[in-house]
């Protein structure tokens, strides 16, 4: 299983909750017009996470890549239909992470209207970079987060413009399914998703959080 370590502790979370949809200029960029009526809840295995990675390693054979650029948060607390007051308190730790995404797999899923489930979940889907301390986070609401790909800037934002709080999509999923100490929730993308090629050089932020840093490489196979 994969881990990840934070405060001299190491977590196995069971899984990675996702929204998706939770900037308008991400909606609008994807050709979306409105607003989900509830949180577009979908999760990533364990087996998708790399945490903190120096190189990520993917094979051509999946296609297309894109970066969506993601405040994420640690799970310090198991929590079920926990009210948002209550969920924020289980937030142990903030980081910036990319949520990977096979695009043209996914745009196949959209069409026939099955689930996304491989476009989102496959080995290397979940990148999260290291953690600060929520009690060093006074407004996670006002974080700026960026992503360039070497060198040039190409997604920009703050976490101000996400249309559900962290806590918020929390205590909605965790309504129908029990969010465990460890697991770890990405908080949607904001506009300027486009692909990762081999070689690429990606660098995330998130105000407050260690910096990520990591080398794209395209193998024939994993
Ligand atoms: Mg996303």
């Amino acid at each position: 299983m994969n881990t990840i370590s934070f405060s001299g502790r190491v977590f196995t979370p069971s899984k990675i909750v996702c929204v998706g949809k939770n900037y308008d200029d991400h909606i609008a960029e994807m050709g979306g017009a409105a607003r989900p009526h509830a949180p577009a809840i979908f999760i990533k295995p364990n087996s998708s996470l790399a945490f903190n990675p120096k190189e990520l390693a993917l094979p051509k054979s999946l296609g297309l890549v894109h970066h969506e650029v993601e405040l994420c948060c640690l799970v310090g607390a198991t929590m079920r239909d926990a009210a948002p007051d209550v969920a924020k308190k289980c937030i142990a730790a903030y980081a910036v992470g990319l949520d990977l995404t096979l695009r043209d797999v996914q745009a196949e899923a959209k069409k026939a209207g099955l689930p996304w489930t491989l476009a989102k979940g496959f080995d290397g889907a979940a990148v999260i970079g290291a953690f600060i301390s929520a009690s060093d986070v006074p407004d996670p609401q006002a974080l700026d987060i960026a992503l360039s790909v070497n060198g040039t800037v190409k997604q920009q934002s703050n976490t101000r413009h996400m249309i559900l709080a962290p806590w918020e999509i929390l205590s909605y999923a965790s309504r129908f399914m029990t969010i465990e100490e460890g697991d770890i929730l990405m908080c949607g993308t904001p506009a300027g998703v486009g692909p990762l090629n081999d070689g690429d050089r990606i660098e995330a932020m998130v105000s407050g959080a260690p910096p990520l840093s990591f080398l794209m490489k395209r193998l024939e196979r994993f």
